[in-house]
């Protein structure tokens, strides 16, 4: 038994920086290739004009000016030190590399402890790869990819156009791991096509591949998304808050203890969307799920036995 409900992400990072660590999230000129056409149109299913970044600062800012405003601000509330630059929004490996590396190298600051990038699976060179392992060594900088999965159901995850499989998933995971950078997975708990089983298997697949963290979203249906249509039209079916706030639980309890959570529930402004967190705000939602866990007396990894070996033979 232990008195830790979930590995949050602010104790994660004290357990790693000693030190109080703040993201900064910064915003450059990308796409994805899910929607240009190199890989497929149109994006994910539930993916807006503006991919996730809802509060990102505007990205014809230089990165410099981006981090230094967004770090007045936090140094000013949070008496931050050190920081993480997140590059957040579409798929930002998705560029020439000399402009990659611009980007990078204009991130670095004698404050900064980690770059975190976020990117397809299907998006990740060599060449990116090994730039980023100079960087880390010349500048003690940790790398951390935020790899956007949504689900370990393949099947599902040709419903919702991402055009990759889980297989490319485990490949790139693999790869990061040989240049000893770190994962962070997100990872959809409510999507329509998937169930119990679905989300028990998220759990174990990314515990399996020593995952480092993980950020769970709550499917938010924005409008004039291909999602959007086929809510509009009744062609799903979102699963209630308490059945999600099981299936959230369901999740923790499969996961490894030690993978940090970066994140509990979506958030997404009110009048873009079809559906968002069942009207409930994300941190009452937060008090539910604390709620419900404790009153089940579960935990994050109760149920994570399952990697251990089972049949050992004597003789
Ligand atoms: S990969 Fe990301 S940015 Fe690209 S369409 Fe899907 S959700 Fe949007």
């Amino acid at each position: 038994m232990t008195d830790r409900l979930y590995y949050k992400y602010s104790d994660y990072l004290k357990d790693k920086y000693n030190n109080k660590v703040y993201k900064i999230p910064v915003n450059i000129n990308t796409t994805c290739p899910n929607r240009d056409g190199t890989i497929g149109f149109g994006g994910c299913i539930f993916c807006g004009e503006e991919g996730a970044g809802f509060e990102l600062l505007d990205k014809e800012n230089s990165i410099k000016k981006q981090i230094k405003e967004n770090k007045e601000f936090i140094v000013k509330k949070y008496k931050a030190e050190k920081f993480i630059i997140y590059f957040q929004n579409y798929t930002n490996t998705y560029l020439k590399l000399d402009i990659f590396k611009r980007y990078i190298l204009d991130s670095i600051g004698d404050d900064v402890v980690e770059i975190a990038i976020s990117t397809r699976p299907d998006c990740i060179t060599d060449d990116i790869l090994l730039f980023l392992k100079e960087i880390k060594n010349e500048y003690n900088i940790n790398i951390n990819f935020e790899l956007g999965l949504q689900t370990c159901n393949y099947k599902t995850l040709k419903k919702l156009n991402r055009g990759h499989t889980l297989a490319e998933f485990i490949f790139a995971v693999n790869k990061l791991k040989k240049y000893n950078f770190e994962i962070c997975t997100h990872i959809i708990l409510n999507l329509p096509w998937d169930d119990e089983e679905d989300v028990v298997e998220n759990a174990k697949i990314l515990s399996g591949l020593e995952i480092d963290t993980v950020k769970i979203h709550s499917l938010y249906i924005l409008k004039d998304t291909l999602l959007g249509n086929l809510y509009e039209r009744n062609e799903i079916k979102i699963i209630d808050k308490n059945e999600y706030l099981k299936m959230m639980v369901l999740f923790l309890e499969y996961l490894n203890p030690d993978i940090g959570i970066q994140r509990l529930f979506s958030r997404a402004p009110k009048e873009r969307t079809l559906f968002c967190n069942w009207d409930t705000s994300w941190w009452k939602l937060k008090d539910q799920l604390i709620e419900f866990i404790k009153e089940k007396s579960t935990y994050q990894g109760k149920k994570f036995n399952y990697l251990e070996p089972k049949v050992v033979k004597n003789n």
